[in-house]
């Protein structure tokens, strides 16, 4: 029997509990003594919680890049809501960013800034994905404009991601 659940995913009653993720058609295993896997446990998360799942996002890049992040929950959560984040990104996928002001300093709560990334940029980045695209690839990990800003000086190789 398939039922929607609270946050709309359809779910397949009739699956052993055990051994396979409840959502439709889904193959996975579910996380450990849970009842879906991690891409739909991580799917669920960001309609429950959208200001938690873009805050650890951001926190788990800027870690993987090695850079510094002192911004706590409760300021993520005023900024997104003063600045509408969730409201435009929600409605313009992969076209809002969370960017350093100064890239020379980490995601500090005084050094973000929304960031629309345009058309133009955008192309830019897709040779570079072509042929290449990974199983697991998230427009959210894709570097940030910066990188292509003609305003910013010392851009080192180093930071390039390519
Ligand atoms: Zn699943």
């Amino acid at each position: 029997m398939v039922e929607t659940n609270q946050y709309g995913f359809k779910i397949d009653t009739a699956k052993p509990i055990k051994g396979i993720c409840c959502i439709l058609y889904c193959k996975n295993k579910p996380a450990n003594g849970k009842k879906y896997c991690h891409k739909h446990r991580k799917q669920i998360e960001a309609i429950r919680n959208p200001i938690q799942y873009s805050y650890s996002n951001l926190k788990q890049n800027a870690k993987r890049r090695g850079k510094i992040f002192t911004i706590t929950i409760d300021e993520f959560e005023s900024f997104v809501n003063e600045s509408g984040y969730l409201e435009k990104k929600g409605r313009n996928k992969g076209k809002f960013h969370i960017d350093r002001i100064n890239p020379n300093r980490g995601y500090e709560i005084d050094n973000i800034r929304i960031l629309e990334c345009s058309e133009n940029v955008r192309r830019r980045f897709v040779p570079y994905f072509q042929d290449q695209v990974p199983d697991d690839f998230n427009p959210e990990d894709l570097p940030e404009v910066e990188y292509f800003s003609p305003e910013i000086e010392n851009n080192s190789e180093d930071d390039f991601p390519f």
